[in-house]
């Protein structure tokens, strides 16, 4: 398969030939038609595999394709992700990716001042990744809503769980819109991390790699 056989549009084909990139990976052969779709999606897979790409493409293709008023930019994305890390790449990620779309990226999280991240907030954000700490703190002072959220994606939910971070999900998830597409990704399928998963997944494809 190769990304033009995946329907992408000329932008990311564009972006992702600059990236260097030739064929999809095995996760994002099997992820991006579904994502497309607007399906959810339950995901086993290891950083290293390509997963980022596996939903940083396809959201930014359903987000790319949407009438959008200029100057009302509202978050319709959201990415939980337990690290700065790991939000620092996908974030980076995204912006690679969606470098000739007109669409914003934020990325936030804990252990730093927040004036810059609420700046860039206040700029106007379509795609918000984050660490959920400081998520819910940026939400309390009401600088975040996540009302307009349609896309959610849970990256490494068994380290989110390993790092304690069960109760500030489950608040989150308690915001988040019900209606909305999900995306949940774990490199490990323990009992507890199959019940979240079936908590908050509707007829989920599942692809393991
Ligand atoms: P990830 O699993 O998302 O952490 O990605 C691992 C690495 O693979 C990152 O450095 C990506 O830039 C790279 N990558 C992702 N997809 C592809 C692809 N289709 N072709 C080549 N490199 C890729």
């Amino acid at each position: 398969t190769t990304f033009k056989e995946l329907q992408l549009i000329e932008p990311i084909q564009k972006a992702l030939e600059a990236q260097g990139y030739e064929t999809p990976t095995p996760i994002q052969q099997q992820a991006i038609p579904h994502v497309l779709q607007g399906k959810d999606l339950f995901g086993c897979a290891q950083t290293g595999t390509g997963k980022t790409a596996a939903f940083a493409i396809p959201i930014l293709q359903q987000l790319a394709l949407r009438e959008t008023e200029k100057g009302k930019r509202k978050i319709s994305t959201l990415i939980l992700t337990p690290t700065r890390e790991l939000a620092t790449q996908i974030e980076e990620n995204f912006q690679e990716y969606g470098k000739n779309l007109d669409l914003r990226t934020a990325v936030i999280f804990g252990g730093v001042n927040q004036n810059n991240q609420v700046k860039r907030l206040q700029n106007g954000v379509d795609i918000l990744v984050a660490t959920p700490g400081r998520l819910l703190d940026l939400i309390s002072q009401k600088y975040i809503s996540l009302a307009h959220i349609e896309i959610f994606v849970l990256d490494e939910a068994d380290r989110m769980l390993d790092m304690g971070f069960i109760h500030d999900v489950k608040k989150l998830l308690t915001i988040i819109p019900k209606k909305r597409q999900t995306l949940f990704f774990s490199a490990t399928m323990p009992d507890s991390i199959l019940s979240l998963a079936n908590s908050i997944l509707t007829n989920p494809v599942k692809v393991e790699v």
